[in-house]
């Protein structure tokens, strides 16, 4: 496997397996298909394992936003709630996919860092069990403990969508993240819930009032498991140097998103991105959060990725871009992989 290896902030796997309708069929995933990440990429590319996201896709009008996003100004309207039930069922059955790739031995989901680590080494595939917006739970928190049950270890409560937690951004740009309301009581709630179970909050989607709530309250450091820098590309999906300067200070991580609308300065979700605009986000993060503070979190199967990186194959593209800017062996492999172990150490009870 190439080294060092990459353990990755976020991918949409389980939901584009739901949406080709393989969600009880995932054998390819073993052998290879069409997406962005499966076993053979894997190895091919040293993608190590990362935060397999549950996600419920929203339908109709508001499918379809890759397409969307390839203009040079768009401003997509949010989706409206998802009813629980609804939400519900898809998270479990998405959580049942994720269980069947661990039958098959495609993956292990993994609750503590020693197993992460341990499957580095043998070279399975570790998965984080992450769910993107928080609809499939009750306002009692009952199904949260449920999914914990099942291993669910990450948290956003929203994606972009309001929620009964919060408000996540609309896909705008150029667009401030600042786009609409914070937690509600209940959002607070939740998020004091999860410090309590010790699961991580994830802040990407969120609003920036909703980034503000949370990093009041949050007794974790402040994580973005993907989304880039706005002085960049000022997308709202992006965070404002205050933002990473808040998350610095918390001791918090950003997982640099590979989403094409988020890297280019013209924010338009085309293939056509050189590897060093990716190291151009990297050297501003850097420059707030310090070298402890900086990780990938590449979006892979939920976004349009460059066309020099492909796929999770094409993850040597990224290491040679950080070689040739110089960022030296030790910095690559805390962005590859050590800072996410350091901060779910922090997170999670040991
Ligand atoms: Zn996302």
């Amino acid at each position: 496997m190439q080294t060092p290896p990459i353990f990755d902030g976020h991918n949409d796997v389980l939901c584009r397996l739901f949406e080709q309708g393989k969600a009880s069929n995932t054998q390819d995933f073993l052998t290879g298909d069409d997406g962005h990440i499966d076993v053979p990429k894997a190895q091919a590319g040293g993608f190590a394992g990362g935060f397999f996201a549950v996600f419920v896709p929203s339908q109709g009008e508001f499918s379809g936003i890759l397409e969307k996003m390839q203009e040079s100004q768009y401003d997509l309207p949010l989706p409206p709630i998802v009813p629980l039930s609804d939400a519900k069922k898809i998270a479990l059955s998405q959580i049942e996919t994720l269980r069947q790739l661990q039958n098959e031995g495609s993956l292990t989901i993994c609750t503590d860092v020693d197993t992460i680590l341990r499957c580095i080494t043998s070279g399975e595939i570790a998965a984080i069990l992450h769910m993107e917006g928080a609809e499939a739970i009750d306002p009692d928190f009952v199904a949260l403990d449920q999914f914990y049950e099942a291993g669910l270890r990450s948290l956003g409560p929203v994606w972009s969508r309001p929620t009964l937690y919060g408000e996540g951004v609309p896909f705008r740009f150029p667009s401030s993240p600042d786009t609409g309301g914070g937690l509600t009581d209940i959002g607070k709630q939740l998020v004091q819930k999860c410090n309590e179970m010790r699961i991580l909050v994830d802040t990407s989607h969120i609003s920036e009032a909703g980034f503000w709530d949370i990093a009041a309250i949050t007794d974790a450091p402040i994580v973005a498991t993907h989304s880039n820098v706005h002085a960049i590309s000022p997308h709202s999906r992006n965070l404002t140097d205050k933002q990473l300067e808040a998350i610095a200070e918390s001791g918090g991580v950003v997982g640099l998103n590979f989403a094409t609308a988020l890297i280019r300065e013209d924010g338009r979700m085309v293939d056509d991105v050189p590897v060093s605009s990716m190291v151009r986000h990297l050297d501003h993060m850097l420059g707030i959060l310090g070298e402890d503070g900086v990780a990938l979190g590449s979006d892979f199967d939920g976004a349009v990725v460059p066309n020099s990186i492909r796929d999770a194959s094409g993850l040597g593209e990224l290491r040679q871009a950080m070689i040739d800017a110089d960022f030296g062996n030790p910095l690559i492999e805390k962005i590859c992989y050590r800072n996410w172990m350091s901060v779910l150490r922090k997170t999670w009870p040991q």
